[in-house]
C-alpha cells in the first residue's frame, strides 16, 4: 500500500496500517490515488536504474 503525507507530500510504501508520516511525523496521511501510485512506482524504478 502506498501512502501520501498531506503535510510534507512525502510518498511512501508500507505493509499494513500506518498512522504517521515517517518523514515529518504528521498524522495527516492518506492512501495514494492511482496516479500517485503510478508515479511512486516509476520513480522507484528510475532510482534503481
Ligand atoms: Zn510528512
Amino acid at each position: 500500500m502506498v501512502y501520501v503525507c498531506e503535510k510534507c507530500k512525502f510518498v511512501f510504501e508500507r505493509q499494513g496500517e500506518v498512522t504517521n508520516c515517517p518523514g515529518c511525523g504528521s498524522g495527516h496521511i492518506r492512501p495514494a490515488d492511482e496516479a500517485e501510485c503510478r508515479q511512486y512506482i516509476e520513480e522507484r524504478k528510475r532510482a534503481r536504474g
